[in-house]
């Protein structure tokens, strides 16, 4: 199956690396968001990592203004009725991504594939509330999309194998190498990392450790590139609090409850990289 439009869903930084990746890749793509602010902002994000290229030799001015030209942006979801695939990357939270594929599946033509991006929610719960289930599927990107090599493909008990192969192939064509995962809760990244970041964020609750302490352990003696609260921060405190809640509901297992100050870091809007406020501060 031939794809030339790809459609992406939330141009926040997920949305935004997915649809840089894909015009890199020589495919128009539709960006949308529910606000024309947010679709700016996150061509604007695209627009200066290109810039980096640019300045580091890997890209020509000329080539940037080329794939920033194949992103076309978009405020309404009936734009989505000219893509030959979609991946949804808006917010991780059930209800949005319920109604999104609900108006996905009305606007898009029947045989267009409907990915998600979601980091935690079952893959057959959005599907089910489709009238396609066999062309439902994860597609977890991983953060920064441009550098990371990573995505876990997600088959839900209907994804159709011609689903699975086309959007496996789709990854391979984006320069990214596919895992394949099940339809569990958190799947693989996110069953392991979020426990991972959710005891880190116990460790500074229960005074074990200082943020700056903690992150030390974990890069020089573990060897991880990021710390767990600074990768927290880079992630999304919303999110990871989100993807903590599916794991938990998911498998009523007290070992996946989140940290009360994760939570509440959330509840006043500290949600890290992202509104310059997490576990650390950003200018
Ligand atoms: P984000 O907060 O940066 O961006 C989400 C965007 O979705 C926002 O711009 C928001 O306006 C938009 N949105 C919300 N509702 C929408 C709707 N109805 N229609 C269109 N757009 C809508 O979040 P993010 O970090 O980019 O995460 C997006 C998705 O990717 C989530 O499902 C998340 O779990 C997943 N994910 C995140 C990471 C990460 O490290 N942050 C990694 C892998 C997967």
């Amino acid at each position: 199956m031939e794809i030339n439009t790809f459609g992406v869903i939330g141009a926040g930084q997920m949305g935004s690396g997915i649809a840089q990746v894909a015009a890199a890749g020589g495919m128009n793509v539709i960006l949308n968001d529910i606000k024309a602010e947010y679709v700016e902002r996150g061509l604007s994000g695209i627009s200066k990592l290109l810039g980096r290229s640019v300045d580091k030799g890997k890209l020509t001015e000329a080539e940037k203004d080329e794939v920033l030209a194949r992103i076309k942006t978009s405020v309404d979801i009936r734009d989505m009725a000219g893509a030959d695939f979609v991946v949804e990357a808006a917010t991780e939270n059930e209800p949005v991504k319920f109604e999104l594929f609900q108006r996905l599946d009305e606007v898009c033509p029947d045989q267009v594939i409907l990915a998600t991006n979601t980091s935690s929610i079952p893959i057959g719960r959005i599907a089910s509330r489709t009238k396609r289930p066999e062309k439902i599927i994860g597609m977890h990107f991983m953060n920064p999309v441009p550098v990371m090599k990573l995505v876990e493909v997600i088959r839900g008990l209907a994804t159709s194998e011609e689903t699975f192969k086309t959007t496996w192939d789709l990854a391979q064509q984006l320069g990214k190498t596919p895992a394949q995962a099940s339809d569990y809760p958190g799947f693989i990244a996110n069953r392991i990392l979020l426990p991972m970041i959710n005891e880190a964020v116990y460790c500074l609750y229960h005074s074990v450790g200082t943020r700056e302490d903690i992150d030390m352990v974990m890069k020089l003696g573990m060897n991880h590139p990021m710390g767990p609260l600074e990768l927290a921060d880079l992630i999304g405190l919303d999110t990871c609090l989100a993807i903590m809640e599916t794991l938990s509901a998911g498998f009523k297992d007290s070992k996946y409850r989140p940290c009360p100050l994760l939570r509440r870091y959330v509840e006043s809007g500290w949600l890290g990289r992202k509104t310059g406020r997490g576990f650390y501060e950003y200018s």
